[in-house]
């Protein structure tokens, strides 16, 4: 089942999707109830499959504009650096690594979380704002991101699964310099829009998530391909980590980590520009598609001061 938030006529719905042809199907119309959110449909899926097959012979709704699934996730996405053996090689090797004094330090021997913060997510084809005078190093990461369903602590690796409601794509945009300069992670990952999210949410019983290719490409050129079944901390002992004392909730998100071919794995590195187009695509979840512009809009700037000062 893919599930989408939509904006139609001003107003935000979560529908039911038809990948083939894009179509989307209300799911207020579908379970003649009023629908919050997508995350209040997670204690209602069972609900939701009892009603689905009636969907299909409802006529979509037209004119609607996909928004990123969860559009402003209940807590900081949670995310894992360095989570692919060639790319842990890359980034420590590129000198904008804080978190490895040396080489020996390249593969991690414990997961390492770092968080963005919510309000960076955007949707698929929303532009990525390129942050003159803040940042001229930004780098994209194509990851698979873990979407919670049921809350736990102490979750073990064997129950780990049970506790996801899904999967989507994730774009964990970088600025490189601030990562380096400032040591946490946090500042470089977590500027305005650097968050690109979608283009849907795939529930879990539809996914494979140990085996899913994992693509990026800047403009026509492919950058980076792999595999999830690569993945130095697997979801389970990700799930596994991070819960053991602190709980996981409904809404939570984790971004897995990147494979190699980001920016900086290139001598010299070959950061994004005004004008690329980032594309990231995983097997049976879609692809979500960015612009990276300089300005993003006059109504941005009205609520982020500076932005429309950098023209
Ligand atoms: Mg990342």
């Amino acid at each position: 089942m893919r599930l989408a938030t939509v904006e139609q006529g001003g107003r935000t719905q979560v529908v039911l999707v038809e990948p083939e042809n894009r179509s989307f199907h209300s799911l207020e119309e579908v379970l003649e109830q009023p629908v919050a959110d997508l995350l209040s449909i997670i204690p209602r899926i069972d609900e939701l499959r009892a009603s689905i097959k009636g969907a299909a012979a409802r006529p979509p709704i037209s004119g609607a504009r996909l928004l990123a699934p969860i559009p402003r996730p209940p807590r900081n996405v949670l995310c894992v650096g360095k989570n692919y053996h060639e790319h842990a090689h890359e980034f420590t090797y590129s000198g904008f690594d804080s978190s490895a004094a040396t080489s020996a330090d390249a593969i991690p021997t414990a997961p390492i979380v770092f968080t963005k913060a919510p309000e960076c997510v955007i949707a698929d084809g929303a532009d990525i704002r390129y942050p003159s005078g803040v940042s001229d190093s930004l780098d994209y990461e194509a990851e698979l991101a873990v979407v919670i369903g049921r809350r736990g602590r102490g979750i073990t690796k064997a129950t780990a699964y049970d506790h996801v409601f899904g999967y989507t794509i994730v774009n964990d945009v970088t600025a490189r310099d601030l990562q380096g300069r400032h040591k946490q992670w946090f500042l470089g990952k977590s500027l305005d829009t650097f968050c690109p999210m979608g283009p849907w949410l795939v529930t879990a019983d539809e996914v494979d998530p140990e085996n899913l290719s994992v693509k990026c490409w800047v403009n026509d050129e492919l950058r980076q391909d792999a595999n999830t079944h690569d993945l130095i901390f697997d979801i389970p002992t990700l799930i596994e980590t991070i819960s053991a004392g602190m709980t996981l909730l409904p809404g939570d998100i984790i971004a897995t980590g990147t494979p190699a071919g980001v920016g900086i794995g290139f001598k010299p590195p070959r950061f994004l520009k005004p004008g690329d187009r980032v594309t990231v695509e995983i097997e049976g979840l879609g692809r979500i598609s960015n612009n990276v512009v300089q300005v993003i809009s006059p109504n941005l700037s009205q609520i982020v001061p500076g932005i429309g000062s950098i023209e």
